[in-house]
């Protein structure tokens, strides 16, 4: 895969090697527990510990600095490897356990280091997916069927109910949304949520519903939001977005009528932009790191390749 494929968007594992045949590979792991070239993440529920003089900069240990604190065998997720280095997050459970660490270490927990601006590529892989496991595995401890405390197996990528009748599984999984960039003569819609920064527009996006496809639920999103009708849904790339859970589902389409009507519980408003107005005003951009930045670049760039609106 080429970097620059226009398939490609931020925040995709791409540098980061999941070695997931690893995972239930004790021995390995073990050993990887104790070396020195191992770089440990320390998660507490989805927020991660960074430096409290810099918090958009986490700390990073090797395990043995850790090895006071905090059971590493049980309590750590292979997160993957880097260049043959190995990753993990550590998980720490209790609130008394956090603070200790952020004393013992000048840190703090903090909640999106991962989106920061100068994160590079292979960091983000890594911080968000670290954070992810933060956040799912504190949300587990507890069978959903019976109650019973789980257990972590395979690396901390699977989480099995304790009790022996029981024995249920539960894997890390991710809720999928679509984000859809819609066209009309040329122009592109896009909404604001009130709670969003002044002045920030970006696409429509929405959760899938049980029992639907992804093509219907960008149809029927952008009908509930905005009140538009679409044709032509093609889908168009993927990101995860880690912040909790979702797996965005991006898209294209082409509205069948330019009326617009908001629903005002979703939107506080929603308006048709030229490729003009959009290029004049780049603050009104998402966060480059997102999906829906990308579906923009992505029609703004169109109209020199003349592929969107004919
Ligand atoms: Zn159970």
């Amino acid at each position: 895969m080429n970097d620059t494929s226009p398939n490609r968007t931020p925040l995709s594992p791409y540098f980061l090697d999941r070695a997931s045949t690893l995972r239930d590979q004790p021995d390995w792991l073990e050993t990887q527990l104790k070396s020195d070239t191992t770089r440990c993440l320390i998660v507490h529920g989805a927020q991660l510990l960074c430096r409290a003089n810099a918090p958009e900069h986490p700390i990073i240990l090797a395990p043995k600095a850790l090895e006071s604190v905090l059971q590493l065998s049980a309590d750590s997720v292979f997160l993957g490897t880097v260049e043959g280095i190995a990753y993990f997050a550590v998980l720490v459970q209790s609130a008394e356990q956090a603070a200790q660490l952020c004393q013992q270490f000048s840190g703090s927990f903090e909640p999106s280091v991962s989106r920061a601006p100068h994160m590079e590529r292979a960091d983000k892989d890594i911080l968000s997916l670290a954070c992810f496991m933060g956040y799912w595995h504190s949300r587990h401890r507890h069978c959903g069927k019976c109650g019973s405390q789980t257990t972590v197996v395979s690396a901390g990528h699977h989480r099995i109910c304790s009790d022996s009748e029981c024995a249920q599984h539960f894997f890390p999984n991710m809720d999928p949304a679509v984000i859809v960039l819609v066209e009309h003569d040329g122009r592109a819609l896009l909404g604001r949520q009130a709670r969003w920064r002044e002045g920030m527009y970006s696409t429509l996006a929405g959760f899938v519903e049980p029992g639907e496809t992804i093509e219907a639920a960008v149809a029927r999103e952008v009908h509930e939001e905005a009140g538009i009708p679409l044709e032509a849904i093609e889908y168009q790339s993927s990101q995860s977005w880690l912040f909790p859970n979702s797996l965005m589902l991006g898209f294209k389409a082409k509205a069948t009528s330019p009326e617009i009507t908001i629903d005002p519980n979703e939107l506080e408003s929603a308006a048709w932009f030229t490729r003009e107005q959009v290029r004049a005003n780049p603050d009104m951009l998402p966060n480059k790191a997102s999906i829906s930045y990308a579906l923009i670049q992505s029609w703004l760039q169109s109209e020199d390749r003349g592929v969107m609106d004919q």
